[in-house]
């Protein structure tokens, strides 16, 4: 891309200062990227309580110079151009669809409630032999992906393929602006109709806005969405059932895969793809439907159709051997895609040293000497320590990067592993699925058994900007990190909040606040139970005390003058009727004397806990904590004349008692996705998925036992799948004997007998599972809230309670 300022300043409809001649090559609405320079065009989007306008000083500090803003931050109109526009996310899409005019090749625009990027990527395997395609990376496919997506195009592709997903009314024809498809195709609907659409009819017609300008429509005939297809709109479609649909399709099962035969016009053929659920045979279908529509021969679709493979879309990140860390995306090698997982990489380093193991690039739409220099670039950019480069091609061009070792193909490298000496690390994985970058993977993974609680880092910034959204705009919040962020990782979550802008993070332990100094994290830790012994490693690794009693105050303070030191920040913690730790109102005159002419340390906030937030029935209890609070936290302040940050509220304190913000809250459960509340938790986003596999199926007969005692007896023919996950990873032993499920292929499995130490057994009678079949233990459904009801507990013993020998997987979506 180059365009000038002054050719976008009308499209978005901006008002502008600064220079107008100013050349553009990138757009990006991401601080964190490091490819934003002098060139990059940054949209400053403003979200429910992110707002990026936040981060432009420090762009500006990093080089960036053209803004596009809803308003010029205080002082800085002549450091840099801006253009200023009413929305800044209107202004994003305006751009990508004024820049979507200037390409004339056919796009394939997908929309529906399930397949859509599990179609694109398909579509690109099956049709990239023959095209230069752009598609759209990962599923992005929001009304922020999408214009991403669009503006990724350059001259040397022709054809693109982008996918579109909507949550509510009017939010495709803006998504239609900006495609521009030549080329639809509508994935399964799903028969709920979701959330933001009165009913199914709605949702539909919402979603076929898509294809209001397409030459064609491609989809499987059903009544309900012909009477919802505009009259003028030609159709393509499919179906096992209606002999009126243009290809009429029957399947057969073979093992392990199916034969579709399909009838179109004068011809009928055979095509064999490797999967046997209905999703994929329709979504292959969807894929097939357009290569007949692009007059591909039945022969080229039998060969390329048997060679689809399951997508995995996500980023994730692991352990691995010899303390590194790695960011798994072993399926893809395009330049869209390595720079997003460049950018998560910078996010998610838990280690400074940065390798990337890179495949030759596949379809970029670029000639090779031209790619490989912009991939250096990237590269460079991204400052990586080391490349490790796998394929003939990259190797050609190895010496555009500095630092680079080449291999001809995945296999010599795994022979030299030994020599690459992979230690203290974080190293990205990214290779086109043809070099099986599965196999390095599986080397550089920490062993664990099949069992893992994946987190969802989209669903913890989801959660956060929830809760942030109920705060006044001046108040401060801490996030509970505790207990290894409530079993969901510690340093990833904390490495997320500090981009996020949180203003504290909030600890148990000393240890867990010197593990994550230790790994870089940025943020002030307040340590709510700072044990005696721990003070000098406090003091050292800048961490900040909670002081909740006399004895405590004077022992830190004998440390701090022995160390001289100065206004060192501690947090003073009342009692104000938890009965935990703190103050209480008889200590208070003590606590003044001794706080009084002590220059080693200052107050930095005072703090209390409530006891029944969550509860109103305890309403009259909780208001008289925060009335005593406020007694004895101003005669603090008044007696000290002290202006301290005050806080007592946890996350369902911000719920109930939003009067009590004070100048900060204590976020913990409700970041993790709970809510003590049932009508809020239906706004958070679940976070954690606990997952294992079938290890083995066997079928008992009535009579017979399962387990130890024989707690389940089977009263007719009963299958039986062991899952190998049990109480010592946390599983409740009184979540089995039929009181729990777990989730197999959309059903739900009962857990019968006891769950044992590292297995448990359940009933699959009626489900259609193989060994290796992986079993959802927690996450959406079941859920812990739901779990934790079962078994009179609550949510955070579940969670808190998942074993350190679960692997944990962070991704990003
Ligand atoms: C754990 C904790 C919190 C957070 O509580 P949630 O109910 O998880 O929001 C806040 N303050 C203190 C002192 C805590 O110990």
């Amino acid at each position: 891309m180059s365009l000038k300022i002054q050719h976008i300043i009308p499209e978005i409809h901006a008002r502008f200062s600064g220079n107008p001649d100013t050349e553009i090559d990138t757009v990006s609405i991401d601080s964190r990227s490091l490819q934003n320079n002098s060139q990059t065009l940054f949209f400053a989007l403003a979200g429910l309580n992110n707002d990026a306008h936040q981060y432009i000083p420090d762009l500006i500090a990093k080089g960036v110079q053209n803004f596009v803003v809803n308003h010029i931050p205080k002082d800085l109109e002549s450091k840099a151009n801006f253009l200023l526009v009413e929305n800044t996310l209107q202004a994003l899409q305006d751009f990508a669809s004024y820049y979507r005019k200037s390409f004339h090749f056919p796009i394939i625009g997908i929309t529906g409630s399930n397949g859509k990027t599990i179609v694109k990527e398909w579509l690109n395997f099956l049709l990239s032999p023959d095209y230069n395609i752009i598609r759209s990376p990962k599923s992005y496919n929001s009304q922020v992906g999408v214009p991403l997506s669009v503006i990724s195009i350059n001259e040397k592709h022709n054809l693109g393929i982008f996918e579109a997903g909507i949550s509510t009314v009017r939010e495709m024809e803006k998504l239609e602006k900006i495609i521009q498809p030549t080329i639809g195709i509508l994935t399964n609907i799903g028969s709920a109709h979701d959330e933001g659409f009165q009913n199914l009819e709605e949702k539909i017609s919402e979603k076929l806005r898509l294809f209001e300008h397409s030459e064609v429509l491609i989809y499987q005939k059903n009544t309900l969405v012909d009477s919802l297809i505009d009259a003028t709109t030609k159709t393509f479609s499919w179906s096992f059932n209606d002999k009126n649909a243009n290809v009429f399709i029957t399947q057969k099962q073979l093992s392990e895969k199916t034969q579709l035969s399909i009838s179109y016009d004068t011809i009928s053929f055979n095509a064999i793809i490797p999967f046997q659920d209905k999703a994929s045979i329709e979504n292959a279908i969807s894929c097939l439907m357009a290569l007949l529509y692009l007059g591909y021969l039945p022969e080229i679709i039998q060969e390329r159709m048997q060679l689809l493979y399951s997508v995995e879309m996500r980023l994730k990140v692991k352990n691995g051997i010899n303390n590194t860390a790695i960011v798994d995306d072993s399926y893809s090698s395009d330049y869209q895609s390595l720079k997003i997982a460049l950018d998560f990489l910078e996010q998610q380093k838990q280690y400074k040293k940065k390798t990337i193991i890179l495949s030759d690039i596949i379809q970029s739409g670029l000639p090779t000497d031209e790619l490989y220099k912009k991939v250096s670039e990237l590269v460079t950019s991204n400052k990586i320590d080391r490349v490790i480069g796998v394929g003939e091609e990259i190797g050609t061009y190895s010496n555009s990067f500095k630092n680079i070792i080449t291999y001809k193909n995945t296999d010599d490298l795994i022979s030299d592993f030994k020599n690459l000496n992979f230690e203290n690390e974080t190293i990205l994985i990214k290779g086109a699925r043809i070099f099986q970058f599965e196999k390095i993977t599986s080397l550089l993974e920490e062993k664990t058994h099949e069992t893992v609680l994946e987190i969802n880092l989209n669903a913890i910034s989801h959660n956060l900007n929830f809760f942030k959204s109920k705060l006044k705009p001046q108040t401060k919040l801490m996030v509970m990190v505790k207990a290894f962020g409530y079993g969901s990782g510690g340093f990833e979550i904390a490495k997320l909040l500090e981009y996020h802008k949180a203003d504290y993070l909030g600890v148990a332990f000393a240890d867990e606040g010197i593990a994550l100094k230790s790994a870089g994290i940025t943020l002030p830790i307040m340590v709510l139970n700072p044990e005696n012994t721990s003070f000098s490693a406090i003091i050292e690794h800048n961490l900040e005390p909670e002081i909740y009693s006399i004895k405590g105050l004077r022992a830190f303070l004998k440390i701090a003058e022995q160390k001289n030191l100065e206004q060192f920040p501690v947090h003073i913690k009342l009692d104000t009727g938890m009965h935990r730790l703190g103050f209480q109102e008889d200590d208070l005159d003590e606590l003044i004397a001794t706080l009084k002419n002590t220059p080693s340390i200052k107050v930095k906030s005072i703090l209390s806990h409530m006891a029944t937030s969550d509860d109103l029935t305890h309403h009259e209890f909780a208001k008289s904590q925060i009335a005593l609070f406020e007694k004895l936290s101003a005669r603090l302040m008044q007696e000290l004349s002290i202006n301290p940050i005050r806080h007592i509220l946890n996350t369902s304190g911000i719920s109930n008692y939003p009067e009590a913000q004070y100048d900060m809250v204590r976020l913990g459960i409700g970041l993790y996705g709970v809510s003590n509340d049932p009508s809020e938790t239906k706004y958070l986003e679940n976070v954690g998925t606990l997952k294992s596999i079938i290890s083995q199926i066997r079928t008992i007969q009535s009579g017979e036992s399962v387990g130890y005692g024989r707690r389940f007896m089977a009263s007719k023919e009963t299958k039986i799948a062991t899952i190998p996950i049990g109480y010592a990873d946390g599983i409740p032993r009184s979540w089995g004997n039929q009181l729990g499920y777990v989730m197999i292929k959309n059903q739900k499995a009962s857990i019968v007998g006891s769950v044992c130490m590292d297995m448990l057994m359940v009933d699959v009678s009626t489900i259609d599972c193989l060994e290796g079949d992986p079993v959802i233990i927690f996450g959406e459904d079941p859920n812990v809230t739901y779990i934790a009801e079962k078994l009179g507990t609550i949510p955070y013993e579940i969670l808190t309670g998942i074993s350190h020998r679960v692997k944990r997987v962070f991704y990003r979506e």
